[in-house]
Formats: structure tokens, sequence, C-alpha cells
């Protein structure tokens, strides 16, 4: 079995125990919501590890924003120059948080299932996909 590395994995958003199937059920960014698989599709393994276990989430999409929120500053600052309305910061600023939305709820969840999870899943190359699994996703 080929082995798939875990940084593939975390950008494409897949399973952290088998790689394979997909965290979530949608697009990125489309007309539909975002939708997380309760468990993976390929080795049906529940992604909600304990009740709540997601909210741990928000605080690393917080992370994310500042982070983001830093670096349009920084942007908007060295492209206009500009130091006499906090308004085109305050306008940049609320557009990327709309924007960025939909990347920060995912990658805020697979940052809390590879990284932030004190008992960290294992991955296992060799996992055989459940009778269901529709080759799609
Ligand atoms: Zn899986």
């Amino acid at each position: 079995m080929e082995r798939i590395s875990k940084s593939y994995a975390m950008i494409h958003a897949k399973c952290p125990r088998c790689r394979k199937g997909n965290l979530f059920a949608n697009s990125m960014y489309g007309l539909h919501s975002q939708k997380m698989n309760a468990a993976c599709p390929y080795c049906g393994f529940v992604f909600e590890q304990e009740p709540g276990y997601f909210y741990v989430a928000m605080y690393a999409s917080y992370a994310l924003n500042i982070a983001e929120i830093v670096a349009t500053v920084i942007a908007v600052y060295v492209l206009t120059g500009n130091t006499d309305s906090p308004w085109l910061y305050i306008g940049i600023i609320f557009a990327m948080a709309v924007i960025l939305s939909p990347f920060n709820f995912r990658y805020s969840r697979v940052m809390l299932l590879y990284w932030l999870t004190p008992k960290q899943v294992k991955y296992y190359s060799d996992i055989k996909p459940l009778p269901t699994y529709s080759g799609k996703n």
C-alpha cells in the first residue's frame, strides 16, 4: 500500500486515520453549506471523538483569524501606505474574515484532528475500505 504524506492529507482535508476518506461532504467554496462527514467514508473512523470535541476548533479558528488579520493589515499598509483612515483597514479586514470563513472552518478542524488532539490519531496505511465505500471520496 502506498503511504500518503501527512501534509498532503491535511491540505486535502482527509481522514487522519486512513488519509483517504474526505472529512467534508461538500467543497470549500460552493453553493452548499459546510457539511462535515460524521464518520470517514473510507474507514469508518468517527471524527467527533467525544461530545463537544469540535468546540476546541473555535480556538484554532480564532488563531487563524488573528494571523489573517495581522497579515492583511501589514499587506494593506505596504500596498497603500495608509496612515490616515482606519476604515480602509476595517473594511478589508471584515471582507477577508467573511471570504476566509469557510477556509477557517475547515482548517481549524483539520488542525484539531492532526495537531491538537492530545491522544493523537494513528495513521494506518493498510486499512481496507468499508463495504459501503463508493470510491468517490
Ligand atoms: Zn478514514
